[in-house]
């Protein structure tokens, strides 16, 4: 190709991912590696560019791991558009695709897995236990066979973005962890692979997540410093929609997640509600 780039690789093979990236790094390339579920969206497409720019050779995984799914929740049906996500791929100039079987991640008698105390047990984690656990253990194994540089990862998700920094301090892994923003659609709902499964009414009642944290943000800026006061609006906003139930509502510390009674310089607003049977999650960093 005229810019030096080359074709688009998709390997499912651990081995061969380690060894195109060993091939790559020998040339005195700087490798990033974006972990993806795939289904892939605006939001991912951020980090996908974030790693093309900073990096010179970029592998985007795939892989929706069955390990951070409960068993009532919606491994099955997860959206698996494989040739969309290899279009996009080949589209944003990304080196390699791997996409592998479960039982490449998961060999036959797998026991070992990753458990980061404290934040995996929290929000997130009180309301889907064993999640973090999965997601620890997927993005370590990740890291081991695509061995980046820098690693990408979404605001989107915030407390996981905060467990996997942990969990890299803590393993000594050799690599840095960058977060990108949220992407947005412009009506402020967060895009997510799950938006796909919302019907247009259920649409309208999702952007109350959004419209919450947004709410929060502006009440602060107005001077209002109640923030159970502020929690509770957030709260009525949510559930004044059709369909929508709310798992937690909070405004906690930006690094412990430790839900806050006084305000402090930077907070982050976390809100994770059902419309329907969809799970949504947004957050947003507030400041006063
Ligand atoms: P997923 O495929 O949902 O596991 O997400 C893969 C990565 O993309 C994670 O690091 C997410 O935080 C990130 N991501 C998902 N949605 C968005 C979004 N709307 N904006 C930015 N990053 C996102």
């Amino acid at each position: 190709m005229a810019d030096g780039r080359g074709e688009l690789q998709v390997l499912d093979d651990p081995d061969q991912v380690r060894s195109a990236v060993r091939a790559a790094r020998r040339q005195g390339k700087r490798v990033g590696c974006v972990p993806t579920m795939g289904a892939l969206h605006e939001g991912h497409l951020s980090l996908i560019r974030a790693a093309r720019a900073e990096c010179d050779f970029v592998v985007v995984t795939i892989f929706v791991n069955p390990t951070q799914f409960g068993p009532n929740e919606d491994f099955d049906k997860y959206p698996r558009p494989l040739e969309a996500d290899l279009a996009a791929c080949r589209k944003e100039g990304v080196d390699v695709v791997f996409h592998p079987a479960v039982e490449a991640m998961y060999p036959a008698g797998s026991k070992t897995f990753v458990e980061v105390e404290g934040l995996s047990t929290i929000w997130e984690g009180a309301c889907r236990p064993g999640h973090f656990r999965g997601v620890a253990t997927i993005v370590t194994k990740l890291l081991n066979v695509t061995e980046p540089d820098v690693a990408y990862f979404g605001q989107k998700d915030y407390q996981q973005q905060l467990l996997i920094r942990q969990m890299c301090r803590d393993l000594l892994l050799p690599v840095r962890i960058r977060v990108c923003p949220t992407v947005r659609e412009p009506d402020g709902l967060a895009m997510s692979s799950r938006n796909a499964y919302l019907s247009p009414e259920e649409r309208r009642s999702a952007l109350a997540l959004s419209q919450a944290l947004f709410l929060a943000r502006d009440r602060l800026a107005q001077g209002e410093r109640d923030l159970p006061a502020i929690r509770q609006a957030m709260r009525d906003h949510l559930e004044s929609q059709p369909n929508v139930r709310v798992d937690y509502v909070t405004i906690c510390h930006p690094e412990t997640l430790e839900e806050l009674e006084e305000p402090l310089p930077r907070m982050v607003a976390l809100v994770a509600a059902r419309v329907n049977e969809t799970r949504l999650i947004d957050n947003l960093l507030l400041e006063t």
